[in-house]
């Protein structure tokens, strides 16, 4: 396999792919060349940019290069030494009806023109397509490449098996199962241009993780038409590893400045939010008198660059497994993106099995988005499927997250400790001290300094499906264990009474006796008397169901 994973973080992943001319580093840009018109020419790509990989189109070279092409073969028409895929015309197909070349004169075109890496060509789908028409092209584009075994004569060129489907998810899901089978080395999906333009981030959330969770894992996936730097840490962070971008030429022939939180117009700008080569020597107004070629190119150069530095931004990221709180900040650069990540919840199952375990960084957390994170999802399954408490501790007493962590170091637990052992003496072996605590839920004790309930920040107040969440845990942890009684210490100020429904509800269903002790400061001297008096007097289990007690 042509194609090694480095490091991982989410869904991401930093990899190396190898190509006859080279090994690209995954997630890659690959600038779109058009040979007709080229605001940058390759090798300035190459040199300046140090792109590693570029992408252009055979079927455009075929119809206004055709045997130039061939007799130079690709690098030297293009100038280019590194790495090139072509595309096969489907994207033609698509805007202009049918291609003037048939599946097999183009594979082979594109062997005859030494390509890197090649795409079959495939039927797209497009956005309009009723179910009839997505289902034919996902049938034919799948007959044409069990073809591509017979047609192809090289054994040294990638070729790229395309899924369709459009927004149609179970054709989508058909489509990336049967094509994983066939052996292709890369896999890309087609993503509408409607999902980009009008920013259908959650659409692509479903398209994206629908053709993910049914292709091959170890191999790269591209993401065409996705090249607005915008994006990228998305679509990075569900495995998208290739992509390609004809947006920083097309944007800048429409006077268009890309950011990676958004598009401005060149005449709408006083400064450039940018130290690119281009911005740092120039301003907005200089650029703006430019004659239309020379603005185009400079243009095209800062939205390269900025497109660039965004992936670069997100390799280190990977690395430092701060991937979401990266994903988090773009996406509150605008509604529709953030409207994509909290689409992520309906994932957060998937996402959770496949995200490495092994980043020891402090995670932040500042809101419900949040709990749809791997680690959040990663306790909950732990404790509530796996964990069992300790045999002796039949009496739960639930107290609230203190500022400082790990919970059972912080004074306020610790003094709460050394009062109950004063007052009930050795009966605290049959206590189970446990924390609740956002976003991770009930923390056992013996378990707070575990990875990473001790390591990371929240933002309080908590957010109302945040504590919703934390009260939903403690209800399910009540539910799966088996205490003879259950005793709460609750802050009245942050919990707002939803976990206080939550343990009634839950010690109802399971018959086991309750005690709540309220306060505002619950941590107080004589708060904490009242959790020892509640402790001591146990009633057997079953008597006194949900009897709460106030201070
Ligand atoms: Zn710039």
């Amino acid at each position: 396999m042509s194609f090694e994973i480095k490091d991982r973080d989410l869904l991401a992943r930093i990899g190396n792919l190898q190509t006859k001319s080279g090994s690209i580093e995954t997630p890659v840009l690959l600038p779109v060349i058009n040979p007709a018109i080229q605001p940058i020419q390759p090798k300035v790509i190459q040199t300046t940019f140090r792109c590693p990989a570029l992408i252009t189109n055979a079927y455009i070279i075929k119809k206004h290069f055709n045997e130039q092409a061939t007799n130079q073969g690709i690098h030297t028409f293009l100038d280019y030494t590194g790495s090139i895929m072509t595309d096969s015309g489907a994207y033609q197909a698509l805007v202009y009806g049918d291609v003037e070349v048939t599946s097999k004169e183009i594979v082979r075109y594109q062997e005859d023109i030494d390509t890197d890496i090649a795409t079959i060509l495939d039927l797209p789908t497009g956005w309009k397509a009723t179910k009839e028409r997505a289902t034919y092209t996902v049938n034919e584009t799948l007959k044409r490449a069990r073809e591509l075994t017979e047609i192809k004569t090289r054994e040294d060129i990638l070729w790229v098996g395309p899924v369709q489907g459009g927004h149609h998810l179970e054709l989508v899901a058909r489509s990336a199962k049967s094509m994983g089978e066939l052996p292709f080395q890369i896999h890309a999906l087609g993503s509408p241009t409607p999902v980009m333009e009008q920013y259908l981030f959650d659409t692509l959330v479903d398209m994206i993780l629908t053709a993910k969770m049914a292709l091959p894992l170890q191999r790269p996936l591209h993401l065409f038409g996705a090249g607005h730097p915008l994006m990228f840490a998305l679509a990075v962070a569900l495995g998208c590893d290739l992509f390609d971008s004809a947006a920083y030429a097309i944007y800048a022939r429409e006077d268009r400045y890309l950011t990676e939180y958004g598009t401005s117009r060149l005449g709408e700008l006083e400064y450039f939010p940018c130290s690119c080569p281009v911005c740092i020597h120039s301003e907005p107004e200089e650029v703006m008198n430019m004659e239309a070629a020379k603005r185009q190119e400079i243009l095209a150069q800062h939205n390269l660059f900025v497109s660039l530095s965004e992936l670069k931004r997100i390799k280190q990221v990977i690395i430092e497994g701060r991937l979401w709180e990266h994903l988090e900040l773009r996406a509150h650069g605008h509604p529709a993106l953030l409207k994509g990540v909290k689409n992520l919840h309906k994932y957060a199952e998937y996402l959770e099995k496949q995200s490495p375990v092994t980043k020891k960084r402090g995670l932040s957390f500042f809101g419900s988005v949040d709990l749809a994170r791997p680690e959040v999802i990663r306790h909950r399954k732990r404790l509530l499927a796996r964990y069992s408490p300790p045999q002796k501790a039949r009496r739960l007493v639930l107290l609230p997250q203190t500022q400082m962590k790990p919970f059972h170091k912080s004074r306020e637990y610790q003094r709460a400790l050394k009062r109950l052992i004063r007052e009930i003496g050795d009966a605290i072996e049959r206590v189970h001290l446990c924390t609740y605590a956002a976003p991770f839920g009930v923390v056992p004790v013996e378990l707070d300094e575990v990875y990473p309930l001790s390591q990371h920040e929240i933002t309080t107040p908590l957010d109302s499906e945040t504590l919703a969440y934390v009260a939903s845990q403690i209800e399910r942890y009540i539910a799966v264990t088996d205490y003879e009684i259950v005793v709460v210490l609750l802050d009245q100020e942050m919990w707002k009474g939803k976990v206080r429904a939550s343990c009634e509800d839950a010690c109802k269903k399971k018959y086991v006796p309750l005690r709540v002790v309220e306060a505002k400061s619950p941590w107080d001297e004589d708060v904490v008397g009242d959790l020892a008096v509640a402790l001591s007097n146990t009633p057997p289990a079953g008597t006194q169901p949900n009897e709460a007690r106030l201070t």
